[in-house]
């Protein structure tokens, strides 16, 4: 393993570990104690014995692990003593309750910065530059050619995809958390004050939102929505894993559209078989993972998902940091926001 076997944090099979808090950061299989980022599938996981996450993420923990789990809320900044070592949680703009943790001890400090993007969002806290000594980033969208336009943008062009088509059902496939959610807000701040409706996945975590006092339209989960009355002219979220399912029964003519990051990728967009691709994400483009490494000062940089052999090479080669790629043992933890991280990543050059 590429991290040093006796340093502040440490690569167990159950993923990332520091023995001074005796605590895993998102760990890959159930542990005592577990730090958790954020509620996406692949960072948190059942069974531990206690979770500590951020405190608007609580609602959305509860939800996919159990309301029976042991949790400790933490706010943004809030400084915590574990055994001998100093962590606390800061917000990574990724998605609601999304933190980045950081864990000193013995005067080092290292940021573990989960899934996080720089851009605006007004479905959660904005990014927060946090200082360290080593850090361990994501390289989901690691290539120069991944670089996001505002989300505000993208909400405008999807309003306007929907409107051009009154007498149809226009299907949006977003991921359930977070990206459903965003894109509710975006559209709220557009101005939105008509009904969505919504397949039981994205239900399912609007509470969270809506508690934390996210500002969203009006929504109606699409089983509450009446059998005879028509669906032409309505916007519906549903989560990827929806597209040609059963469900799509329900609707005659529809038109679908898929937002995602990965839709800034033309061959990704034909092989999905949606109509519509809309370029939205909620991971750091290129340059926001270049400014997100530059922000912290870290002399010494991990690399974890997608690109992560390039952009290690990069940092190493025109930023003079120490960088590796943290090995093979993230590779494959797929989540819903991740499913098509595999095989869209593997079809760019
Ligand atoms: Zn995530
Ligand atoms: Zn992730």
């Amino acid at each position: 393993m590429v991290l040093p076997a006796d340093g502040l944090i440490q690569l167990t099979p159950e993923g990332l570990y520091c023995p001074a808090a005796e605590a895993w950061i998102d760990p890959w299989r159930p542990v005592s104690r577990a730090l958790i980022t954020h509620g996406h599938a692949d960072h948190a996981r059942p069974g531990c014995g206690e979770y500590w996450a951020v405190r608007s993420g609580e609602g959305v923990l509860q939800q996919r692990l159990g309301a029976g789990i042991t949790l400790t809320g933490v706010d943004y900044g809030e400084v915590r003593r574990l055994g001998g070592a100093v962590v606390s949680f800061h917000s990574a703009g990724h998605v609601l309750g999304s933190a980045q943790i950081r864990i000193s001890a013995g005067g080092e400090s290292w940021l573990i910065s989960g899934d996080y993007k720089r851009d605006d969002d007004p479905s959660c806290a904005p990014f927060e530059p946090v200082a360290a000594d080593v850090l361990i980033t994501e390289a989901t969208f690691g290539l120069p050619i991944y670089r996001w336009r505002p989300g505000h943008q993208v909400a405008a062009e999807i309003l306007a995809w929907w409107r051009e088509a009154p007498q149809q059902p226009s299907l949006l496939f977003a991921y359930a958390f977070g990206k459903a959610q965003r894109l509710l807000a975006e559209l709220a701040a557009l101005g939105l004050e008509e009904e969505v409706l919504l397949h039981g996945a994205v239900q399912a975590l609007m509470a969270p939102y809506r508690s934390a006092g996210v500002a969203l339209p009006p929504t109606r989960p699409l089983s509450e929505f009446p059998r005879g009355e028509s669906l032409a002219g309505r916007l519906v979220i549903a989560p990827p894993s929806a597209h040609r399912s059963p469900w799509m029964k329900r609707f005659k003519a529809p038109r679908t559209a898929f937002v995602s990051g990965w839709m800034a990728v033309r061959g990704a967009r034909r092989r999905r078989g949606f109509e519509r691709g809309f370029a939205l994400s909620d991971h750091a483009d290129w340059d926001g993972l270049l400014r997100t490494v530059r922000d912290t000062g870290a002399g010494q940089v991990y690399v974890t998902h997608g690109n992560s052999d390039g952009l290690a090479r990069f940092l190493r080669e025109e930023r003079g940091l120490a960088a590796e790629p943290l090995g093979r043992a993230f590779e494959g933890l797929e989540s819903e926001e991740g499913e098509m991280e595999g095989a869209a990543a593997a079809s760019v050059p």
